[in-house]
């Protein structure tokens, strides 16, 4: 799986010679989650892609959890701001939206939860998650 985020140019392609501009994507590699789930982490950008019904085991997990609730993290002030952003409705200047590393799909902004207005990147084909770095540790402090 490649990341949906970065791209990072190299010019030493071997099939095109030494000059030619070559986009490449960063690849994921999969990390196992303390939930018991595998997910794709990207070492770029520190996005993680979850499959589809990983990041709702990952808060079954969260809850049951019994570390005591931190203070929001300024990841989790993020994410919120991202809602804000999304739910003011003023595009202009929206962001491209994300090709899903599994299946090609196009992911759109979700609300994960019931009223949580967390917003996360969702693939409409195979339901996968995108998360920028620290949203996945900004949700598992909202679900405890
Ligand atoms: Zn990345
Ligand atoms: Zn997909």
């Amino acid at each position: 799986m490649e990341c949906p985020r970065c791209t990072f140019e190299t010019t030493n392609d071997p099939y095109r010679g030494t000059d030619a501009r070559h986009h490449r994507r960063m690849r994921l590699s999969a990390i196992a989650h303390a939930a018991g789930v595998e997910i794709d982490h990207c070492s770029g950008c520190g996005g993680v892609f979850l499959d589809h019904g990983e990041l709702a085991k990952i808060q079954i997990a969260a809850r049951s959890d019994t570390k005591p609730t931190r203070a929001p993290t300024t990841a989790l002030q993020r994410v919120y701001a991202r809602a804000r952003e999304h739910g003011a409705g003023t595009d202009g200047e929206a962001a491209a939206a994300l090709v899903c590393p599994s299946c090609g799909g196009e992911m759109a902004a979700r609300n994960w939860g019931f009223g949580s207005e967390v917003m996360v990147d969702t693939c409409i084909e195979c339901r996968g998650v995108w998360l920028d770095s620290g949203e996945l540790e900004a949700l598992e402090d909202l679900f405890r």
